[in-house]
């Protein structure tokens, strides 16, 4: 089993495949949760938590980022297991309770994550009751720490920071791996990059989040994917980072963002053409013929013989 790494004092990381859950708060003491990885791995979060705060410890409270599949997938079990409750931002909430579909990611930016992307879901999650508004003023778990919305990504997007030391968890608002490359993809080198860039809903609001969380300076950041960043030059790196931030040359939500409100999606700026797809099918149909004209010989050779 992974054991959860300590990224700043009492902020500890755990990568589930691609994407990262981090715990605040130390053993003994009240600690949160902050995301619940890919479906299928509370049982992993649950094994990597009794190690490190004990049997029978368990947190005051489960935060999202956001509720993209990746964040949000385990948060059922674990709430569950531990009878805690969720918390998401007011304009999240939709998305977690089965009240709208997440804008659909835009494959046409281009990137191995935009490619990928054509085979994720995107629909509502329903959480079963457990989720609710965070709540106003201090954070269950999270002493010491601030919300930011950082929309853009999604609807509700929130980065949690804790400014006595300048720790920042910033979910996907931004990432520090490159998830455009299939090379950055598979070796997870650190750089500072764009968080799940397919499913952000507007880039104007995303550049705006980047923009105000590098003017925080952070000494560490940990993204929703990548390896946690701690260098003595990160926050100059950031501040260059949000500087060049461009929105992709085109694309779906570079114009226009998706319109959204606490009922969910409003309106969306029209479905750009996605040669793939017809790419599959002109794929599938010439299969498919291969595969006819097959059957047509078997045929063929049975009526010879
Ligand atoms: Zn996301
Ligand atoms: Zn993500």
């Amino acid at each position: 089993m992974r054991p959860i790494a300590r990224i700043a004092p009492d902020v500890g990381w755990l990568p589930i495949s691609f994407v990262n859950v981090y715990f605040v708060g130390r053993p003994g003491s009240a600690w949160a949760l902050v995301d619940s990885g890919l479906p299928g791995r509370a049982s992993q979060i649950l094994a990597a938590t009794e190690a490190r705060f004990g049997s029978r410890s368990r947190p005051e409270a489960i935060y999202l980022t956001h509720g993209h599949f990746d964040h949000a997938g385990s948060v059922v079990k674990l709430a569950q297991a531990w009878d805690v409750p969720i918390y998401a931002h007011r304009l999240e909430l939709p998305y977690l309770t089965g009240r709208s579909a997440y804008p659909p990611p835009d494959p046409t930016i281009g990137g191995a994550m935009a490619f990928l992307s054509r085979f994720m879901p995107f629909r509502a999650l329903d959480l079963n009751g457990r989720v609710r508004e965070l709540p106003q003023g201090e954070l269950p778990g999270m002493n010491g720490w601030e919300r930011l919305a950082t929309p853009g990504h999604s609807p509700g997007h929130i980065s949690f920071f804790r400014s006595s030391d300048r720790v920042l968890l910033a979910g996907d608002a931004f990432a520090t791996m490159n998830m455009d490359s299939w090379g950055g993809l598979i070796s997870a080198k650190r750089t500072l990059a764009r968080g799940g860039a397919p499913f952000n809903m507007g880039w104007e609001a995303t550049r705006l989040s980047v923009m105000q969380l590098a003017k925080l300076r952070p000494n560490v950041v940990g993204c929703g994917h990548g390896i946690p960043l701690h260098d003595s030059d990160l926050a100059d790196r950031l501040e260059k980072f949000a500087e060049h931030f461009r929105p992709p040359r085109h694309g779906r939500y570079v114009v226009e963002p998706a319109r959204t409100d606490e009922s969910g999606v409003i309106s969306l700026p029209p479905a750009p053409f996605d040669p793939v797809p017809l790419a599959t099918a002109a794929g599938l149909i010439a299969v498919g013929i291969m595969l006819g004209a097959g059957h047509l010989d078997n045929d063929r050779r049975r009526q010879r013989s």
